[in-house]
């Protein structure tokens, strides 16, 4: 099996169909933490009659309706690219999802690749991923979607030596090697939903016998630990630690009560119902009311870095309200309890950034969750607020928020501050040019650009009469 050989592809395919598809849409791939909507063209936004929107039917300016079209766009654009998706299966055990571009099968590399226990490393000089298993060795050039790496499907079974591959039935199903018999989940079966503090975790937990069994990867994620599958061994880890798990309709289920002895749960609470809480309507609040009130908001990673930003706001005795990524909260624990302890409201801007779209339900509620989580361990408080990375969202994922307890909240005023170039006169003038009654305004958390503009928007704003308050305060 171990060849020696070094190989550079350059997915020429890849490159020529970026042109091909998507011709003035370079942006397409879009940077990871930019909070940049993709733009589409001749689509229209999608009705939900259960979703509400607030704030919408007082927009005052064209900059507003400009910001809400193309968030819409966006969103749109994204599920109209995305309707047509494989589950995808490494032997036997559900391990992601790919998408039929205009053809083409493109599939995530990274989780289809570390299953398989090869080393992905992304390389951001050469924008390229390496793979690396033993003496053997690619560089892969790949497309950015949505703030993940995707192969197509030849390609990738190129580089990781794939043998098997059948694709049905909406299904693509990768098997290598030996595969291991998982014992299946069978008998008298019935979902239900199971929440963590509160929070639902799953509409599909089961109970078999009295045992209740739960998605293992979600649990995992829900407490922030690393949940790996082997799928050359056929066998999961959380933190290293080997997991008892049955398959069930091929995703992982363990029984809450092994879980609980691999992670500690002592300060949490678990709960089982048959209802879960279908049918309320969901929100998703774009500005605030017809009031002299504005809210600034300001998003992604906290470190040392934040500290500037919190000094002018604490010299202009403004309160802000932050969407804190939660992946690294725990290592910038200290920066948080500064936010919070300096009056600052703490939201949710999901655990790893990614666009909710691209990952599977269950994964999306994990990524609420342990943001919830990480922050409540911290500070003992539960953030009522989400954002969407990128503003991308649809009604699954609002009512996914909505039964962890949060409200989804967009923006009416971009400020602009996420592209690079961005100097602070270009940030100053787009918010106070844009500004009104209600306006929610994103910024972001580590820009030199934003923090050098904020006296001169705050000092301005008041003189037009405009009171900054926290994200609870502005909306109802
Ligand atoms: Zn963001």
């Amino acid at each position: 099996m171990k060849r020696h050989r070094m190989i550079l592809i350059i997915v020429l395919i890849v490159l020529v169909g970026i042109g091909i598809y998507y011709g003035a849409r370079v942006h397409f791939k879009e940077k990871l933490e930019a909070d940049k909507p993709i733009v589409g063209e001749d689509i229209q936004e999608p009705q939900d009659p259960e979703e509400i929107r607030i704030g919408v039917d007082n927009y005052s300016n064209w900059h507003e309706v400009q910001n809400h079209n193309s968030i819409g766009e966006a969103n749109a654009y994204a599920e109209k690219r995305l309707e047509k998706s494989y589950n995808v299966y490494l032997n036997r055990v559900f391990v992601d999802i790919g998408y039929d571009w205009d053809g083409i099968v493109f599939l995530p590399i990274r989780s289809i690749g570390e299953g398989l226990n090869w080393r992905i490393i992304w390389i951001p000089d050469k924008q390229m991923i390496q793979v690396v298993k033993g003496d053997e060795e690619a560089f892969v050039d790949v497309v950015n979607f949505f703030g993940k790496a995707y192969v197509s499907l030849d390609i990738l079974a190129h580089v990781l030596n794939l043998d098997s591959i059948a694709i049905e039935d909406g299904k693509i199903h990768i098997s290598e090697g030996d595969i291991k018999e998982w014992q299946q989940g069978i008998g008298e079966i019935k979902g239900s939903s199971f929440y963590i503090d509160d929070m639902k975790m799953t509409d599909a937990a089961y109970k078999l016998d009295e045992d209740i069994y739960i998605p293992s990867k979600i649990f995992a994620m829900s407490f922030g630990r690393i949940y790996r599958y082997n799928a050359e061994e056929g066998f999961i880890t959380i933190d290293g630690n080997r997991v008892e798990a049955i398959l069930i309709d091929g995703i992982p289920y363990s029984q809450l009560a092994h879980l609980e002895e691999i992670i500690d749960t002592a300060d949490h609470s678990f709960s089982y119902d048959a209802m879960g809480n279908k049918g309320k309507k969901v929100e998703v609040v774009y500005k605030g009311p017809d009031k002299k009130r504005i809210a600034l908001t300001f998003d992604d990673y906290i470190d040392a870095e934040v500290l500037p930003l919190l000094d002018v706001l604490d010299a202009h005795d403004v309160k802000g309200s932050f969407f804190i990524i939660g992946n690294t909260i725990d290592v910038n624990k200290d920066i948080l309890e500064e936010i919070y302890n300096r009056g600052h409201i703490i939201a949710n801007h999901t655990w790893d950034h990614l666009n909710n779209h691209s990952i599977p339900e269950d994964e999306f509620r994990g990524q609420l969750i342990s943001t919830q989580l990480v922050i409540k361990k911290h500070l003992g408080i539960v953030p009522k607020y989400y954002r969407p990375p990128g503003g991308y969202y649809n009604s699954k994922m609002l009512k996914i928020a909505r039964d962890i307890g949060l409200k989804t909240v967009m923006w009416s005023l971009n400020s602009n501050d996420a592209s690079f170039d961005s100097k602070p006169a270009h940030i100053t003038e787009q918010v106070l040019k844009n500004l009104s009654n209600g306006s929610i305004i994103v910024m972001h958390t580590k820009r030199k650009s934003t923090i050098e503009a904020l006296p001169e928007i705050i000092k301005k704003a008041r003189q037009q009469g405009y009171e900054f308050v926290g994200i609870d305060a502005l909306i109802p």
